[in-house]
């Protein structure tokens, strides 16, 4: 397992690979616990309770007692439970029951993350920054109930907004290669809809990449749902794209997005669990997402560098993707960030390295001019 930061978190170190909760919700205590302890031996420490099925709170306050240390929590404010289901409310009374009732049934006095559930509209935005619930956010954050605020949400424009708040420690966001393709909508469902693809695909939708370069550049963390669009990805006759996406593409997509952390894996059992963590033990070629999505007869983004790595290795060992998403990041902003800058002097081998032998530009299905590229990184980090 692999773990990245928080960075407006206390710098906590979440496993890439997370968990959703939507898999343990109909098992019993002792299904729970034996696939709880089984993500925990597979480094898994990072996982988002977005139900507030009182069954499911008890079995993990069960499962987690005596190790809540080891976790980082991520729970959703304004997700309730009455009548025997699910709701998402404004309502500041029962936003505050279901969250006592979180740390009551969990057996703990904080949450990690506290994540304003679900704001995808603009009416329901304003709603929540300018009303109860966003200041009710800032007093747990200030009583240390919670550690973070971040928001859930489908909509890239809502989200940055959120974002540009600077209230927003963590942002949930639906990702994968097909949405991120698809333009912003209040309407989620549109997402999921077969009839949204018909028209095909026209590269990354710019309001997305834009985000993503935000949360980078902000430190706002981002975790990742629907890495498999809800299974869909994964199954011919269901995935967007008319082609399997396996799940080490759906995970290496997401990772190698500017700005996300983890993903959130909606696994249903050990095997599925088990899958989804031998991402580390899968080659680049099967990881790699890039011969999919360039082979699409209505994909256009030539030139555009989709951080792929699939025009490794590079004669000298220029990490060619990192290089580029950095790039990009700078001239998205028009400047150099301090933290950008770092991670580039990190990389073990620079731009100004390169010798213009031309064996990525063949290896890359994008045609992305990368002699050129490195020439501005060079230019823009000066090495
Ligand atoms: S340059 Fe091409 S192959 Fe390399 S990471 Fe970018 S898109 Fe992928
Ligand atoms: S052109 Fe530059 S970046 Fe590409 S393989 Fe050659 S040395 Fe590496």
């Amino acid at each position: 397992m692999r773990y990245r930061e928080l960075k407006r978190c206390g710098n906590l170190k979440v496993s890439e690979i997370a968990l959703g909760c939507e898999g343990f919700v109909e098992k019993t205590p002792e299904e729970f616990r034996e696939m709880f302890d089984r993500a925990l031996a597979l480094g898994i420490n990072f996982i988002d309770m977005y139900t507030p099925n009182p069954r499911f709170r008890d079995n993990l306050g069960a499962a987690i007692a005596g190790r809540r240390e080891k976790l980082v929590l991520q729970g959703h404010i304004c997700a309730v439970w009455e009548n025997g289901q699910y709701l998402r409310t404004r309502d500041l009374k029962k936003a505050k029951e279901a969250f006592e009732d979180q740390l009551h049934r969990l057996g703990t006095d904080y949450l990690d993350i506290g994540m304003i559930h679900y704001v995808d509209g603009e009416s329901d935005f304003q709603e929540v920054f300018h009303g109860d619930i966003i200041t009710y956010c800032k007093e747990l954050k200030a009583e240390g109930k919670i550690r973070a605020i971040g928001l859930s949400s489908h909509n890239p424009l809502i989200a940055r907004k959120a974002v540009e708040t600077g209230l927003v420690d963590v942002l949930m966001f639906s990702v994968n290669a097909a949405y991120d393709m698809q333009p912003a909508s209040e309407d989620c469902n549109a997402l999921f809809d077969p009839a949204t693809y018909r028209n095909g695909f026209a590269g990354m939708n710019p309001e997305r990449k834009s985000l993503y370069e935000l949360c980078e550049k902000e430190n706002v963390a981002i975790d990742v749902m629907k890495v498999f669009g809800g299974g869909d990805m994964l199954k011919a006759e269901l995935s967007p794209f008319g082609v399997v996406f396996n799940e080490y593409q759906c995970i290496e997509y997401c990772l190698t997005r500017p700005g996300v952390v983890a993903v959130m894996a909606g696994c249903r059992s050990i095997p599925e669990m088990e899958k989804a963590v031998s991402y580390y033990d899968a080659s680049q070629t099967e990881r790699d997402y890039s011969l999919v999505l360039s082979q699409m007869d209505k994909f256009k983004f030539h030139g555009n560098c989709m951080y792929c790595g699939h025009c490794a290795p590079c004669s000298v060992g220029i990490n060619v993707a990192d290089v580029n998403k950095y790039l990009n990041l700078c001239l998205a902003q028009g400047e150099v960030p301090e933290t950008v800058a770092d991670h580039y002097k990190l990389l073990p081998h620079h731009a100004g390295e390169c010798v213009a032998c031309g064996r990525c530009e063949r290896n890359c299905p994008f045609g992305v001019y990368i002699i050129p590229k490195m020439k501005k990184a060079v230019e823009i980090f000066g090495y």
